[in-house]
């Protein structure tokens, strides 16, 4: 099992917990995208590694690509999945956080998946359950394994990551996606643009380490990636744009702003898309350009490979104990 998570300097992968990118060094870094695109081979999606082991999932937010990918990553992999139905289950009736913690961790899980709107609850269940937790989105906070399944598709579309310029577009302030990638395409060595409307980008946005721009036609220049993020209209209070329709026009992703891109631009989108708000369905639908469906395909290899290295780095420490 050591062997799938070494990497070539001879470093064994020990991380327990997936909680945010920047808990993670280059190295650990990787290593998950190397065993990621491992698991890409359909061969290697039929395994038993964590066959007997049992996958939580527990989103208290909605949730449809991120939860199937999870349950199919460790269903490939040989794990038993719970789906915690968390609208009928005692979250309902006002059982803590902590209370369902606990209780879930009386059931001996090895994985819990955690999707919460409080930035920083799966970090705090991570002191509370002795089993490895995966942030699959957490508030506006992050959302590292869409962060690494990202990279993964441009690694195994372009190769390298590494000089790249990639524009992320839109409502920046509202998304944790966003967060992981600014962070993890960095450490990867591309150049991260932030392009949207002042109302829709934090004030401290400039300190993030990349460029920031209201104007599409301005920031979408030279860029290599363009990664389109969805309106997040459940998280605004009050109105941040003046309508949908005006949004489009200034920040929605058509043909003749992707021409303002290199080109052979690629296209990006986390998923769910609002077609005709932050996209067009000609864009988003054009396989020569669109990495959307590819982006779904690799994040079940991407969530195999999470999945596998913190269980295998928790059967290790637990080894190491013994
Ligand atoms: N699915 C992503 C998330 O959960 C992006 C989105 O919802 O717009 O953050």
């Amino acid at each position: 099992m050591t062997s799938r998570i070494t990497h070539p300097d001879g470093y064994v992968f020990a991380k327990r917990h997936c909680l945010s990118i920047s808990d993670f060094n280059r190295v650990e870094i990787d290593t998950l995208l190397e065993l990621g695109l491992h698991y890409c081979a359909p061969q290697a999606q039929r395994c038993d590694h964590l066959k007997g082991a049992l996958l939580v999932n527990l989103f208290f937010e909605n949730s449809t690509r991120t939860q199937n990918s999870f349950e199919v990553a460790a269903k490939r992999l040989g794990a038993d999945v719970v789906n915690m139905a968390v609208g009928s289950s005692s979250v309902a009736k006002g059982e803590t956080l902590l209370d369902t913690a606990a209780t879930l961790n009386a059931m001996r899980p090895d994985v819990l998946v955690v999707r919460h709107n409080a930035s920083g609850a799966p970090a705090l269940l991570s002191q509370k359950v002795s089993c490895s937790v995966i942030n699959a989105g957490d508030g506006v906070h992050e959302h590292p394994t869409q962060a690494f399944l990202d990279a993964l598709t441009l690694k195994r579309t372009l190769g390298d990551i590494s000089g790249l310029r990639i524009a992320i577009c839109g409502d920046i302030l509202h998304s944790r996606v966003a967060r992981s990638n600014i962070i993890l395409m960095g450490l990867l060595g591309a150049e991260v643009r932030l392009i949207g409307p002042p109302t829709l980008l934090p004030a401290d946005a400039d300190r993030w380490g990349a460029e920031v721009f209201h104007d599409m036609s301005e920031g979408l220049r030279g860029c290599d990636v363009v990664m389109m993020l969805r309106l997040q209209l459940e998280r605004m209070q009050g109105a941040l744009v003046p309508s949908k329709r005006e949004y489009f026009h200034f920040y929605g992703l058509d043909r003749a702003k992707l021409d303002l891109a290199s080109p052979g631009a690629l296209v990006m989108h986390p998923g769910p898309m609002n077609r005709g708000v932050e996209i067009s369905s000609d864009v988003a639908d054009d396989p020569d350009i669109s990495l959307i469906t590819k982006q779904v395909e690799t994040g079940v290899a991407m969530r195999m490979a999470i999945i596998d290295a913190l269980y295998a780095a928790r059967q290790n420490g637990e080894a190491a104990h013994v």
